[in-house]
């Protein structure tokens, strides 16, 4: 039998192959390394700094044009840009008058400025720690002459305690299989770039990596999180019919694509797709999505250091809009705070973050953040079809207030001569309480309804969405959540608008059902999930869903709804 090992399953699928062993070891290098005098050592980092950058704009340069290197590209884009930061710079420079050493003082200056970023209790900020450690690992091993590891013939599986994103970036697309974290983020780029490329991924192994060895060769089951290492032709066997099923189901996906998402008696539901960046649009098309249904602007703010003005804004929105083509897209305005807090905004650490001042919160009392980022909604408009989405709504007021601000937004637009759209939907997400009960007025005043599940399970049941120990209670199907859910998609019926579902939720095929049930118009969610949701919808009469809806509603207990759901289902 094969050693066992396992992590957390990020991304679905299984892989074989050999391990490459990613983030090279400098240290023999650097106890080799003769340093001159402080001089020539600062000309030196100085010098490796301008071969780095004109490197990574090289690279740059030949992903342009190629749609599934945009996530690539964006990220050499980034590494170049803390490459030539000056602030990295004068500390590479001080830290030689103290170390000596050109490629130790350009280590310990990245890992000094890594610090701070990982000291950040977000996870996407702790994330960024990697790219500036890969940066400063980048410099110095073009000081110590270190050339970049080379693979050969067949796929390999991408292992290490932390990968450096441009380890990944770098390499072909064809010759990765999968990819192995010792580390737990889930929001690392080395994490962004593999769901980009649907490779299986596993993280949070720990310590237990240091089992695996370079040139191991490994199976790797992406969603139950097992690495079997050395796997015997029992294992393989086991496996190979894994692997035939996983190939099958992805050309059976694959013919799904440009069918229509409509019951087998003809109610059409719209699918739609999550981004958090313009980049992710190409992407979510490839899996046959008809739109945008939320774009998490927030991360637009996200990853910077200053707040991105309108028309940086205008750029990213446009492009979305843009390569919908036609079809909405739906721009949530930032949701900033609780889990995702800005720290160029200075907001004092709260005791409870997820009920303090967040989202809406902060747009309407940062008129300079918020009218800015309404302006360059509108102005994207003009390329297609958007869609402005409130986050946390509480209340009547909170939304015509927001309403009055896109008004003074448009009068700016109008007064600058700047071309807008005045067709643009205005709606909220349903992600507390308070809004799922007030539904029947907010219809009144509203365009569309967008069901943030996410949100409005951990704020119903009172149960914190990131908590691992009570995640037991964390159940979509809990009655009190459906009978919130329910009362929005009714109250946006009788109102003659529009009611859909951009939470976790609506990647459950088995949710859906109930959903259509309910009369839900459109469900969005992250890209690869949308075949099997369509699949489901397309096996199911909408007659058949609103007989298991009605079932559903007379259960006491959510794990009655789930195991009911996957018995009849
Ligand atoms: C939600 O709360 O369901 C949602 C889609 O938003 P987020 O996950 O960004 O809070
Ligand atoms: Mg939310």
């Amino acid at each position: 039998m094969a050693e066992k090992i396992t992590g957390k399953g990020v991304i679905h699928g299984i892989a074989t192959g050999k391990i490459m062993l990613a983030g090279q070891n400098l240290d023999g290098y650097l106890v080799n390394y003769k340093p001159l005098d402080a001089t020539t050592e600062k000309e030196k980092a100085q010098k490796a700094i301008e071969t780095v950058a004109e490197n990574l704009q090289k690279n740059i340069e030949t992903f342009q044009g190629k749609e599934e290197m945009a996530a690539q590209a964006a990220i050499m884009e980034a590494h170049r840009m803390m490459v030539q930061d000056p602030a990295l710079g004068e500390a590479i420079v001080s830290m030689v008058e103290e170390v000596g050493s050109a490629p130790h003082a350009v280590l310990k200056a990245a890992e000094a400025q890594a610090k701070v970023f990982e000291q950040m209790e977000d996870e996407y900020f702790a994330a960024r720690a990697v790219d500036l450690r890969d940066v400063g690992k980048r410099i110095a091993k073009c000081i110590l002459g270190v050339k970049e590891p080379e693979i050969g013939e067949g796929k390999v599986i991408l292992c290490g305690h932390e990968i450096e994103p441009s380890v990944i970036a770098g390499l072909p697309t064809d010759k990765i299989a999968g990819v192995i974290l010792g580390a737990g983020s889930t929001t690392a780029h080395a994490v962004i770039i593999a769901k980009a490329r649907a490779l299986p991924t596993i993280v949070g192994v720990g310590d237990a990596i240091s089992q695996i060895a370079d040139g191991d060769d490994v199976i790797i089951d992406g969603e139950q999180g097992d690495i079997l290492i050395r796997p015997t032709e029992t294992d393989r066997a086991s496996y190979n019919e894994k692997i035939k099923q996983q190939e099958e189901l992805k050309a059976h996906y694959a013919t799904l694509k440009d069918l229509p998402t409509v019951t087998t008696d003809g109610i059409r539901v719209e699918l739609m797709a999550n981004i958090g960046s313009h980049m992710d649009v190409d992407n979510a098309k490839s899996y046959g999505c008809e739109g945008v249904g939320l774009f998490r602007s927030e991360f637009v703010f996200m990853g910077r250091e200053d707040i991105p003005n309108e028309e940086e804004q205008f750029k990213a929105y446009k492009e979305a809009v843009e390569k919908c083509e036609g079809n909405l897209c739906v721009i949530r305005t930032m949701d900033i705070g609780g889990d995702k807090p800005l720290p160029y905004l200075n907001i004092p650490p709260e005791e409870n973050p997820f009920l303090g001042y967040r989202a809406v919160r902060i747009s309407l009392k940062r008129k300079d953040l918020f009218l800015p980022q309404l302006k360059a909604i509108l102005r994207a408009g003009v390329y297609g079809k958007a869609a402005i989405m409130v986050p946390m709504v509480i209340n009547v007021a909170e939304f015509k207030k927001v309403k009055e601000y896109i008004e003074e937004a448009k009068m700016e637009l109008a007064h600058e001569g700047k071309k807008y759209s005045d067709n643009v939907q205005v709606g909220i997400m349903v992600e507390t309480p308070a809004a799922a009960v007030m539904t029947p007025v907010l219809a009144k005043y509203v365009d569309f309804f967008s069901i943030g599940t996410n949100d409005l399970v951990q704020y119903t049941l009172a149960v914190d969405r990131g908590n691992s120990s009570i995640a037991y209670l964390y159940n979509h199907f809990n009655p009190a959540v459906l009978t919130l859910i329910q009362r929005t998609i009714t109250s946006a019926r009788e109102n003659g608008i529009w009611a859909g579902m951009c939470g976790e939720m609506a990647s459950d095929p088995y949710a859906a059902v109930l959903l259509l049930g309910m009369g839900i118009s459109e469900l969005s969610m992250s890209a690869p999930s949308i075949p099997r949701v369509k699949e489901k919808i397309r096996s199911i009469s909408s007659i058949k869903a609103k007989e298991i809806l009605a079932d559903v509603m007379k259960m006491e207990d959510g794990d009655e709804v789930k195991a009911y759901l996957h018995k009849v289902l």
